[in-house]
């Protein structure tokens, strides 16, 4: 049967027309070096319009790709609306990158335009030569950068009209937006979102029982735009009229808190590491957190811990969720169902630890060696695979890991158990799991052990080669800088012994400064690896 429903096509457009029309009041607010920057969406969408212009008269046509290099301001987020809504791609390119990552990701993508945060010039001016396919560099910001020969962002929206008429969007389905994941193994790959994708992942963000994003809401991701699209908050607020604040690139702990309490955020995200930097902040100075309704934790696991600090100690709920660039990145969210709220808060406590049921519309199942499906039962282990509107069917351009994509499912490479609730608990990544002996020891379980510790500030454990028994686990500590005398490595062991089986424990501890952290701010397993091939176990 046809014709059952009107046909309109979900669009980053229906996005932006609907911010204008109906929130254009609400504040869009980004920190610079010399104050605040504040306008609504009402200003914000003549600049999208002007900038929509300007990229046509630069030759963008649809289809293209765009990229960005840039901190999270209002500018990006213009840039964010004009390029889909033309019917190009804005391609988000990750800042923290090697150049020469960065160079292959550029060229792979065959982006036409380069729009870059003035202070990255010194950056992009060494990986410029290099690039193949782009040719206009524009650089954000009010002056030209003649040695680069870059455009100023501000003069060329001057020129250009505001009532541009946006060509329609005449296919949900087109390309709207283009991320790269980090490519711990093999190059990076890229992750094509379309409109529609766009669209019905603003819309998950903002289900009550997700994210619960709404229009009194000031949102303050503090997640990088070039990351997974800061976890998708700059479409889904502007989809509600939320209020949006920016860091720039103001990102260290006491910089964070305080944009939070100057500008009454109520919901905000971030990596466990961001607010691991908060906590021990917190620990010495006051700040004002009271409007805070929610924070998102993600993209690494959660200490029980890091969630009891904030609910005790501020009232302030946190909520777990799970995702990855290939998702969009909402896969899973760690609310408690209702009928687990009769449970002990240790038992509930339990499920707000795991990485939560899946968002709606996002199919999940594990599967066990042989490809067969595990059983919900919690303890049985699989590789997590995951199907939805909003999940890649494949990589961008390329045949590398095709082998994720199969049957309409897409293989996280994360494992897991999955509870008779539907919970999904990761056990650990695939490359991350210890083999010790024949048997798999979850780096992940000891190190949220290790995070609950009080006098424990960063920990990773990774495995390292061993004579016997193939692997062991080698536990990297960074203990807070009060502990740093007096904390001693059997205490630390002497700790993981009452909560795991003998074979688990760390055949050795390393006090480290930091551990090191990946681009997008998580503990960067892979480099400790390399860093610690070589260790001798102690007595070796
Ligand atoms: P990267 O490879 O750069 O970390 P992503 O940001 O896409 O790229 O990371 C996705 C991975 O992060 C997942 O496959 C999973 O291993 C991990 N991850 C994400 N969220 C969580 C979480 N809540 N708990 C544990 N691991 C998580």
């Amino acid at each position: 049967m046809q014709g059952l429903m009107m046909d309109t096509q979900l669009s980053v457009q229906l996005i932006l027309e609907r911010a204008k029309q109906f929130f254009p009041k609400k504040e869009i607010i980004t920190r610079q070096a010399n104050g605040t920057h504040r306008y609504t969406y009402g200003d914000f969408y003549k600049r999208v319009l002007q900038l929509a212009s300007a990229l046509k008269q630069l030759g963008i046509k649809p289809g293209d790709r765009v990229a960005t290099f840039a901190w999270n301001n209002y500018r990006h987020l213009e840039l964010y609306f004009a390029i889909p809504c033309i019917g190009a791609v804005l391609h988000t390119v990750n800042i923290r990158l090697a150049a020469d990552q960065i160079v292959y990701i550029i060229n792979h993508a065959e982006d036409q335009i380069l729009f870059f945060d003035a202070c990255f010039a010194p950056l992009v001016k060494h990986f410029a030569p290099e690039l193949k396919t782009v040719k206009h560099f524009v650089a954000m910001d009010e002056s030209p950068i003649e040695e680069l020969r870059a455009e100023s962002y501000e003069e060329l929206l001057a020129s250009q009209p505001t009532d541009f008429v946006l060509p329609k969007i005449e296919d949900e389905n087109m390309a709207a937006g283009l991320c790269y994941t980090s490519g711990t193994t093999g190059h990076p790959k890229g992750v094509l979102y379309s409109h529609r994708s766009i669209f019905l992942h603003s819309m998950a963000i903002c289900m009550a029982d997700m994210m619960g994003l709404c229009e009194k809401d000031r949102a303050f991701p503090v997640v990088p735009m070039f990351h997974a699209n800061a976890w998708g908050y700059p479409f889904a607020s502007a989809l509600v009229g939320a209020t949006q604040v920016f860091p720039n690139h103001f990102m260290q702990p006491r910089d964070i808190i305080q944009l939070i309490d100057q500008e009454k955020v109520t919901v905000t995200a971030g990596v466990p590491t961001i607010w691991l930097g908060i906590m021990a902040l917190l620990e010495h100075e006051k700040f004002n957190l009271e409007n805070l309704r929610l924070i998102v934790i993600g993209g690494s696991a959660v200490p029980a811990s890091m969630i009891e600090y904030f609910q005790k100690g501020y009232n302030i709920p946190v909520v777990q969720a799970w995702g990855m660039t290939e998702t969009s990145p909402l896969g899973s969210i760690a609310t408690v169902k209702s009928n687990l709220l009769s449970l002990s808060q240790q038992e509930q406590m339990s499920y707000r630890t795991k990485q939560g049921i899946p968002a709606s519309c996002v199919q999940i199942r594990a599967l066990d060696d042989d490809g067969k499906e595990v059983k919900w039962d919690g303890e049985t282990r699989g590789e997590l695979q995951v199907r939805g509107p909003w999940v890649a069917k494949s990589y961008f351009n390329t045949t590398e890991r095709a082998e994720a994509f199969c049957d309409g499912w897409f293989s996280t490479g994360d494992v897991v158990t999955i509870d008779s609730e539907g919970y999904i608990a990761i056990v650990d990544r695939t490359k991350d799991l210890i083999k010790s002996g024949g048997e798999w020891i979850s780096s992940v379980d000891l190190e949220i052990a290790l995070l609950s510790h009080p006098k424990i500030q960063e920990a990773a454990v990774v495995a390292v080669p061993h004579e016997k028994w193939v692997e062991r686990p080698l536990a990297c500590v960074v203990p807070k800088p009060a502990f740093i005398e007096s904390f001693g490595k059997e205490e630390v062991l002497e700790y993981l012994r009452g909560q795991f089986a003998s074979w688990w424990i760390p055949n050795a501890v390393e006090f480290v400064k930091e551990i090191p952290k990946t681009s997008v701010g998580k503990f960067d397993k892979k480099r400790l690896r390399v860093m610690y091939q070589d260790f001798k176990w102690p007595g070796e």
